[in-house]
This record gives C-alpha cells, sequence and structure tokens, in this order.
C-alpha cells in the first residue's frame, strides 16, 4: 500500500490513501462495488459477520468496500481513527446525535447554526425530549455555566452559517471536557485542509460533504469522523437502524475523486475570497465584513490559530437591510443566487429573504442572521469577473 501508515502528506493522502492498483487488476481508479448484499462462504462466517465477531461485508446499508476505502481516507484527512460516510450532511448529523442523545438529555449549541440542524434540533429530536439550548460560544464563561448534569453534547459550527462566527475549538473542548461532555462540530465550511477539530480536542467532526469536499455540487453526501468506539456506535445505532440514511458506492466515488483536487480548489477558493473581501472594504454601500481573512475582523487572532487559511465564504452587511439586500441579489449575474456552497460556480444567498424567510425579524436577530446579510460561496472562476459582477451589482442597489 503507498500510504497506510499516514507519513505522507495531506495531498498525497486526499490522493492515495488506503488503496493499492495493484492490489485491484492494476485499476488506477477504485472500483464502485455496486451491490446491496455480499455472498457469505458459509453460514458459520455469516452468523460471525452478524455477531460482529467477524469484520466482513455482508450488506450495503452497514459498509461496502468502496464506502469504507472513502471512510477510510476522510479520518486520515481529519486525523481521527474511524469515519462513516452517509447520504447527505443532515444524515450524518441525524446518524449522529440519534446515537448519542437520549430522552432526558440536553445539547448545548452555538448560537447560529445551518438552517436544517437547527430545524432537526427544536422541531425533530427536540420532540422527543432532548432540550437544545443556544449559548454564545464566544463567552467561555456563559459557557461553562450553561452546562447542567444532563448535558451530553456541545455541538457548534466554526466558522458558522451563514453568519462567519468562530468558536475556538481548543477552549469549548477543554472546558467541555472537564464535564464529560462529547463536543461535535461542523466542518463543513473549512475541510480538514483549512481546519481539524480532532486534532484541537473535539471528539467528532461532521461533514456536509455535498459542499467543498465533493466540490462539484453534483452528489450529495456526509460523514462523521473520530474515534472508532464512537464511529462503530454510530454505524450500528444511528445509521443501520434509525436513519438508513447510507451514501450510494457511486456517490463514494464521486466524493473521493472530488477529494484528489481538494487542496488545489481550497487554496483558489481562499485567494479568490481575500480579493472580494478585501474589495468589500473598500465599498460605501458595506456595512460589515465577516471574513476571517480580514485583519479587521473580529476574530481575526484565532482565525490565524486555528484555520490554516481563511476559506471561501464571505458574509457582508448591506446598507438598507433587506430591501438592499434583495436588490443586490437580483442584479447579480456571473454569481448564481443559489443555496449550497463550495462548488467551482459562485453562488450567492440573501438568508432574509431565502433560507431563512419563514423566521420572523426578531427571530433572525435572535441567532445572528441580519436583514442585509449576504452570504457569497466564493468559486473558482477568474477573479476579475467575479469582482466586475459584484461591483456593477452594488452599482445596482445603491
Ligand atoms: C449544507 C450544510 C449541512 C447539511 O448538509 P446536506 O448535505 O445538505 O444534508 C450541514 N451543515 C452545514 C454547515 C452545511 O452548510
Amino acid at each position: 500500500m503507498r500510504d497506510s501508515n499516514n507519513k505522507t502528506g495531506f495531498s498525497t493522502r486526499a490522493i492515495h490513501h488506503g488503496y493499492d492498483p495493484l492490489a485491484h487488476n492494476g485499476a488506477l481508479v477504485p472500483p464502485i462495488y455496486q451491490t446491496a448484499t455480499f455472498a457469505f462462504p458459509s453460514v458459520e462466517y455469516g452468523a460471525a459477520c452478524f455477531a460482529g465477531e467477524e469484520a466482513g461485508y455482508f450488506y450495503s446499508r452497514i459498509s461496502n468496500p468502496t464506502l469504507a476505502l472513502l471512510e477510510a481516507r476522510m479520518a486520515s484527512l481529519e486525523g481521527g481513527e474511524a469515519g462513516l460516510a452517509l447520504a447527505s450532511g443532515m444524515g450524518a448529523i441525524t446518524s449522529t446525535l440519534w446515537t448519542l442523545l437520549r430522552p432526558g438529555d440536553e445539547i448545548l449549541l452555538g448560537r447560529t447554526l445551518y438552517g436544517c440542524t437547527f430545524a432537526f434540533l427544536h422541531h425533530g429530536i427536540g420532540e422527543f425530549g432532548v432540550t437544545s439550548r443556544h449559548v454564545d460560544m464566544s463567552d467561555l464563561q456563559a459557557l461553562e455555566s450553561a452546562i447542567t448534569p444532563a448535558t451530553r453534547v456541545i455541538y457548534f459550527e466554526s466558522p458558522a452559517n451563514p453568519n462567519m462566527q468562530l468558536t475556538d475549538i481548543a477552549a469549548v473542548a477543554k472546558i467541555a471536557h472537564r464535564h464529560g461532555i462529547l463536543v461535535v462540530v461542523d466542518n463543513t465550511y473549512c475541510t480538514p485542509y483549512l481546519q481539524r477539530p480532532l486534532e484541537l480536542g473535539a471528539d467528532l467532526v461532521v461533514h456536509s460533504a455535498t459542499k467543498y469536499l465533493s466540490g462539484h455540487g453534483d452528489i450529495t453526501a456526509g460523514l462523521v469522523i473520530g474515534r472508532k468506539a464512537l464511529i462503530d456506535r454510530i454505524r450500528l445505532e444511528g445509521l443501520k437502524d434509525m436513519t438508513g440514511a447510507v451514501l450510494s458506492p457511486h456517490d463514494a466515488s464521486l466524493l473521493m475523486r472530488g477529494l484528489k483536487t481538494l487542496t488545489l480548489r481550497m487554496e483558489r477558493h481562499c485567494s479568490n475570497a481575500q480579493a472580494i473581501a478585501e474589495f468589500l472594504v473598500e465599498q460605501a454601500q458595506v456595512e460589515l465584513i465577516n471574513y476571517p481573512g480580514l485583519p479587521g475582523f473580529s476574530q481575526y487572532e484565532l482565525a490565524q490559530r486555528q484555520m490554516r487559511l481563511p476559506g471561501g465564504m464571505i458574509a457582508f452587511e448591506l446598507k438598507g437591510g433587506i430591501a438592499a439586500g434583495r436588490r443586490f441579489m437580483n442584479a447579480l449575474q456571473l454569481f448564481s443566487r443559489a443555496v449550497s456552497l463550495g462548488d467551482a460556480e459562485s453562488l450567492a444567498q440573501h438568508p432574509a429573504s431565502m433560507t431563512h424567510s419563514s423566521y420572523t425579524p426578531q427571530e433572525r436577530a435572535q441567532y445572528g442572521i441580519s436583514e442585509g446579510l449576504v452570504r457569497l460561496s466564493v468559486g473558482l472562476e477568474d477573479i476579475d469577473d467575479l469582482l466586475a459582477d459584484i461591483a456593477q451589482a452594488l452599482k445596482a442597489c445603491a
């Protein structure tokens, strides 16, 4: 095997980890095991698989060799022992939290969360006796005093979707572990190339691999990575019995194709986003820019400490609130008006009139989503074309 000991660099592992072509008839690209079930050599072998005494494959909802390669590769990139691939980011998040939480338990959440994660916690698992409470994770004292004997999990995104607020992963993990609480970090915005929460002390990392990891906007996929004992539980409880949110082997193959160019793409997403953020700083119509690569960003020092590069996502605030946001959005020509992120194509979304339009303005304010907030997912196009589009849209909304 070319790389089975994690000693090679990140890009090398993203391309090679866990796979030797010569063990697969020379196939350079790992074959896709497009099968639902697996034949047993004997009933005794089958019985041992079901009892967990034999590590063999028996049914693709539980494990499949194509997914196993993806899982090993992502575990290596995140610096974790094991990984589990799922059908979507929500599949990963729900399978994880259905496994970790029981009625009567409490979960502490970052103030701002991806909309469907918020809905799952408040209207999904919340209706089954799990209490969710939002805490401003930048106030470590408030976090520690919010912990009760029922608190099992601390869950947050850094940067948070959509407002780019960061959380100090190492500091939160230290507090959580003093109280025997697990820390789960959604690392979708960063990918392990920019930030590795497990190395900073988190217990589990979840991903929407629909975004940067696959990188081409053509699949939905999710992952959870962490200690093997926890991942085994999430596989056998959350995935096998509760959500069934299994990833297809074909989509696992597309995701591994995306991973091969992850570092190249992230470098370009970041350099394009940095240039756009620096342009926006100079514009009179822009009230506030949240981009971790700007020295004026309120958490710049933390970004420097825990992120390799500032990422491809920008949140900025237009003067003129919701109406200005709508005008800016409708004037864009190269940026697509679309949710999702991390694609080659640049995307823009206005939470107050799109993803968070069902919230009242008071609710938006409570969860850190202001009326004029625009979220950009900066793609891989030529920077001059992206800047020209933003300049003309700003002019049109003035
Ligand atoms: C998109 C997203 C999710 C959900 O992932 P899906 O693949 O759409 O299910 C979760 N967290 C964050 C931060 C996201 O951006």
